[in-house]
């Protein structure tokens, strides 16, 4: 499946039109994440969901920080229109360390309604923007947890290829996320080297934050490095902020190629 997704990707109409057209070419699914801001007057709303009725998955980002933008009725007209119209759409929500599920959905007034189940949570990471933000808004995720976007590939308007389609791009380059250009390489043999690179591997299987705690990475007990360590995606810039814990991250991912092999069966049944 091919994800559209920005920014913005409604503020280049022409560019996603043609590539949705391309994935109804040649019959692959696409999926389109916006903020909804062409809902804002009705016939954006019924153009939108008119055109893009085939839509896999229609994804909406809302969360506090789009709040000062967008009304939430907005976004949750959307969710409610598309699921109506038998789309299967996702409200995505980034959740802050002083936030609570619950009552977000009170909030949007989703509590107990069948649309809360069409909501969806992650927390808030300190990469790109955000890492200007409090770290006191920064959620602690899972430990252990692997890395599922490690199996998306992300292809950027300059070419360049990355094997996630998380901070991978704000990451000095190069780094063992970036796998090609695809203006120079053929996009085939491109994805084909995500299979072979190990830390990739590693961070769909054994996952990063424990990576980089396992291979120590984070020197301090607060300040930055405490922070990125919280997330999975600012874990990844641990390990490839500089040649030397880029080089670190690689030494032990191989150190633990068999396991990464053993997981990569169990999970993904990758032989
Ligand atoms: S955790 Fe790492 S591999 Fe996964 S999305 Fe974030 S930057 Fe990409």
């Amino acid at each position: 499946m091919i994800c559209f997704t920005g920014g913005e990707v409604t503020t280049r109409l022409d560019l996603l039109m043609e590539g949705v057209n391309r994935c109804r070419e040649i019959g692959l699914a696409y999926s389109i994440t916006t903020n909804a801001t062409w809902a804002q007057v009705e016939v954006g709303l019924e153009n939108f969901l008119e055109t893009f009725s085939d839509c896999h998955v229609l994804g909406i980002s809302y969360d506090r920080f789009h709040a000062p933008f967008i009304e939430p009725s907005v976004p949750l007209k959307v969710l409610r229109s598309a699921t109506e119209k038998g789309m299967f759409a996702l409200l995505r929500y980034t959740i802050c360390a002083d936030e609570d599920e619950s009552e977000i959905l009170k909030g949007l007034g989703l509590y107990g309604s069948e649309l809360a189940e069409n909501v969806r949570f992650s927390g808030l990471m300190a990469i790109g923007r955000a890492s200007n933000l409090l770290n006191d808004l920064m959620p602690v995720h899972d430990l252990d947890e692997p890395c599922l976007t490690a199996s998306v590939k992300t292809v950027r308007p300059d070419g360049n290829v990355y094997g996630c389609c998380g901070e991978a791009f704000y990451l000095p380059d190069p780094n063992p996320l970036l796998l090609g250009n695809a203006y120079t390489t053929p996009i085939s043999e491109i994805f084909a080297r995500s299979s072979k690179n190990i830390v990739l591997q590693a961070i769909r299987t054994i996952g990063p934050r424990k990576i980089v705690r396992d291979a120590n990475l984070v020197t301090e007990k607060v300040g930055e490095e405490e922070v990125l360590a919280r997330s999975p995606c600012g874990s990844c810039r641990l390990m490839f902020r500089n040649k030397e814990s880029s080089s670190k991250s690689i030494s032990y991912a191989e150190s633990r190629s068999p396991r990464v092999r053993a997981l990569r069966a169990l999970f993904y049944g990758e032989l």
